[in-house]
């Protein structure tokens, strides 16, 4: 078993679940149904010669698991080929998969382009850290396409977005923002997060780099961080190759058969999930305590078209404004019995997020607003309750807003 043997596996030509299912699998000798997970830290090799050839790159085979391991390989795989992307790398944390994505190609000099909404860690990279190093940074309003032209600059090497939006499900126009960020001759990198690999294809829309947090969806069920940034072969040869192995973000093997199993069942959660976003979505639309709903599924999204060219359906995520701030959207969500308070998404759970004292904290108060998070504002991630339960459970939490 080795790296070429992952290679060639290639599902690609069959539909997404069935790549979910199937793809990258590593068999051993015993013939497992389920993929193996190889707890190694290093390898052994037959002969010092091998050793050599393997450190030479002339013996395909595993050196070392910061960086490579059968188990995180078959992960690999499986995101590449349900991304359709040519190469791929996992990394411990959503967070590591984006700040190497963005920081590991630039150095001193260089520019950024980004949207200001953003999942706050994402914007603390690109807003506090890059500056520190010489890598200056623009934020714009990443609905505006004027507002993308207008910051490039001869050394803008990367435009960076996340669609839709978190917290807010606002939907960035991705095949414009690339063909600007190319004619400028910069790249492009998609967080993916709130779209899932299931909904939205940012690399078959121009993308040239797309970046998940794999804590979210793909695991699905709340037990273990990852992430993973899908490309071209040339970037990864070019910007990621050395960079990940010699500072170490990798993933841990037993996290990597996690998220490899979790990927069995996420077109099926996924679709489940967005059907009852879609449900509590509507429920609630009308509802006398709530000033303001947004679904990117409903005929109302303010890009409702161009959610339809450019996912193949809405979210599992729905956002809405309580009436009366966050003394309201508090009372709401200490009432709920099913949905549980928590800053994380895409969970087996339903939960609820208050932004604004949360995710969006480090934020100033103006910030927020520019963003749209009000105090009352909350985000409903549907898991995979019965909706009706939620639905009840959210609209009797409503009555005590
Ligand atoms: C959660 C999240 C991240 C960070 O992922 P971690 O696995 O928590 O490090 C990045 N982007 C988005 C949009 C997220 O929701």
């Amino acid at each position: 078993m080795s790296e070429s043997a992952a290679s060639k596996s290639s599902t690609a030509r069959y539909r997404p679940e069935t790549r979910l299912v199937h793809s990258g699998t590593l068999r051993s000798q015993f013939g497992e149904t389920s993929e193996a997970m190889f707890l190694t830290q290093g390898y052994v090799y037959d002969s010092a010669e091998q050793c050599e050839a393997r450190f030479k790159g002339e013996d395909p085979g595993y050196i070392y698991s910061r960086y490579s391991n059968p188990t995180i390989a078959m992960f690999e795989r499986r995101m590449i080929e349900l991304e359709g992307a040519e190469a791929g790398r996992s990394t411990a944390t959503g967070m590591a998969a984006v700040t190497t994505a963005v920081l590991a190609p630039l150095k001193a000099g260089d520019h950024v382009v980004a949207s200001k909404a953003m999942f706050g860690s994402c914007r603390y990279v690109v807003e506090d850290l890059l500056p520190r190093y010489g890598i200056a940074s623009t934020l714009v309003d990443g609905l505006d396409l004027d507002q993308w032209k207008k910051a490039m600059r001869p050394n803008t090497r990367s435009c960076f977005l996340e669609s839709p939006t978190n917290p807010t499900l606002d939907v960035l126009d991705i095949s414009s923002i690339a063909e600007i960020a190319h004619q400028a001759g910069a790249r492009l990198i998609v967080d993916n997060v709130f779209a899932t690999p299931i909904w939205q294809s940012p690399l078959a829309l121009g993308a040239d780099v797309v970046v998940y947090s794999a804590t979210k969806h793909i695991d699905g069920q709340g037990r273990c961080l990852g992430g993973m940034i899908l490309s071209s072969e040339a970037f990864i040869a070019e910007h990621l190759h050395n960079f990940m192995r010699q500072t170490g973000p990798s993933l841990s093997p037993f996290n990597a058969w996690v998220l490899l199993k979790g990927l069995e069942t996420l077109a099926v959660r996924v679709r489940a999930q967005t059907d009852t976003a879609a449900k509590v979505a509507d429920a609630l639309a009308r509802h006398p305590k709530i000033s303001r709903l947004i679904y990117p599924g409903r005929a109302d999204h303010p890009q409702a078209d161009l959610v339809k060219k450019q996912m193949r359906a809405g979210s599992t995520l729905v956002g809405f404004e309580v009436k009366g701030g966050k003394a309201a959207a508090f009372r709401c969500l200490n009432a709920l019995k099913v949905s549980r308070i928590s800053n994380n998404l895409g969970d087996a759970k339903s939960l609820v997020t208050h932004p604004a004292t949360t995710t969006h904290q480090r934020l100033t108060p103006e910030a927020r607003a520019e963003l749209g998070i009000s105090e009352g504002f909350v985000r409903f991630s549907a898991g995979l309750e019965h909706p009706d339960d939620l639905i009840e459970d959210l609209q009797a939490a409503l009555e005590q807003a």
